[in-house]
């Protein structure tokens, strides 16, 4: 059942077994799982993936577990909505919006890559399992962890928004906030990995987790009726989400599911973290690592480990990467919930604004198609919108004083 080769380092092509390992020991580049798409080929057609369950596990040829998954057997196939008054707004054709804030079950797009990674941490046998994470991450180890039985204690960065940090406790995960930023977090995670025997999500088992986010490319394209749109518009923290949907578009090609896409792939950051569009924007080929100051936390990486790869995918697809302050997030929070009625987080708010800036800037035209990822849930990052909302009207019981606010408009 397995497609899975090998690991290939990405920068000098040395293969290695598959283990719970992330780095070249040559060059120090990070490892890619690599599949055999002749066999895989072979068995994989559209009517294949069609007759099975509608979760992500329908294209599991293409994930790296040896067997059944364990873990997060429900994950994926998550609305794909025709935003026909989005549209409108933004003033271009054709618009969906690809809403993982419904992902089960934690509401947000990691649920994809967790349980990818935790299922192969099973086959490795390990019993704990850990991450560094911006919190959506540590949501998604947390409660798949304790889904079944594995032990989990995640790192995140101390002032994270109440509903993330609660949405791990409740788990009964251990917590452990940092002083510091997600970098910071994440180079000391990177120390606790080489001391204890876990297996870190995103770091030693990094390449594992990182195909998960392949699956909402795939989705995408299925749900369109295997056909691709003019433009995807992709959230970017680490950047190994939108580098993984340009890989999926990749795959799919070179098993014949689909004709060569002429899609572009753009980015999305908050400007107050954005060092992989600023580097795009500038024409260079490095990011400078910045120190986070912005809202949107969930895309608060200033050192973002895919970064370089990030814009490499977005060039050779002739995307582009922009990125919007924390007041345009807000308003395209409050856009797509009035036009679509979708709650989404500020990620999703710093997509949604991006996709209009493009538009301004001419680079999706008007009648072309385009697809927004929303990879969260705004239950959850309350905090950002709150300060910026009407208050309700408070009255008492009596009809003349729903009048009066009526009245009043
Ligand atoms: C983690 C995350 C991303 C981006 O993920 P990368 O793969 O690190 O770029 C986007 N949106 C949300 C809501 C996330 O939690
Ligand atoms: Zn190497």
């Amino acid at each position: 059942m397995s497609g899975v080769r090998w690991l290939k380092c990405r920068e000098c092509g040395e293969k290695y077994e598959i283990a719970p390992v992330h780095v070249c020991e040559l060059c120090f580049g990070p490892l890619e799982v690599g599949y055999d798409y002749d066999k895989i080929g072979k068995q994989l057609t559209r009517e294949v993936i069609e007759s099975r369950p509608q979760t992500m596990w329908r294209y599991r040829e293409l994930l790296p577990i040896d067997k059944a998954p364990t873990v997060g057997t429900q994950v994926g196939f998550t609305p794909l909505i025709e935003a026909k008054r989005l549209a409108k707004a933004l003033g271009v054709r054709k618009v969906w919006v690809k809403n993982d804030g419904l992902n089960y079950p934690t509401l947000s797009f990691k649920d994809r890559v967790v349980s990818v990674a935790l299922s192969k941490a099973k086959e490795f046998g390990f019993d704990t399992v850990s991450c560094a994470s911006t919190g959506n991450l540590a949501n998604s180890v947390a409660a798949n962890a304790a889904s079944v039985g594995l032990k989990s204690i995640v790192f995140i960065p101390h002032d994270l928004e109440q509903g993330k940090v609660l949405g791990a406790l409740i788990y009964g995960a251990r917590v452990v906030g940092i002083k510091g930023s997600y970098d910071d977090v994440n180079r000391l995670c990177s120390e606790i990995a080489n001391k204890y025997n876990w297996a870190f999500v995103n770091i030693n088992v990094r390449p594992y987790y990182a195909e998960g986010s392949k699956t909402l490319g795939y989705e995408v394209v299925e749900q369109l009726g295997w056909k691709t749109p003019d433009h995807f518009v992709v959230p970017m923290a680490s950047g190994s989400l939108l580098t993984k949907i340009h890989k999926s578009l990749k795959e799919m090609t070179q098993l014949g599911l689909i004709d060569q896409p002429k899609s572009k792939i753009h980015g999305a950051q908050p400007a107050g973290c954005s060092p992989i569009s600023t580097a795009e924007k500038g024409g260079m080929d490095f990011f400078k690592p910045v120190k986070p100051n912005t809202l949107c936390k969930s895309l608060a990486i200033g050192n973002p480990a895919d970064g370089y790869y990030a814009i490499q995918s977005i060039r050779e697809t002739g995307g582009v990467a922009d990125d919007v302050t924390d007041k345009e997030m807000i308003e395209g929070m409050r856009l797509l919930a009035e036009t679509e009625g979708i709650f989404a987080e500020t990620a999703g708010g710093v997509t949604v604004s991006v996709t209009k800036k493009l538009v301004e800037r001419g680079v999706i035209k008007k009648n072309d198609s385009v697809v927004i990822y929303n990879t969260g849930n705004g239950l959850k990052t309350q905090e950002a919108v709150l300060p910026s909302m009407p208050k309700p009207d408070i009255i008492t019981p009596h009809i003349d004083e729903v009048d009066a606010i009526l009245a009043k408009k």
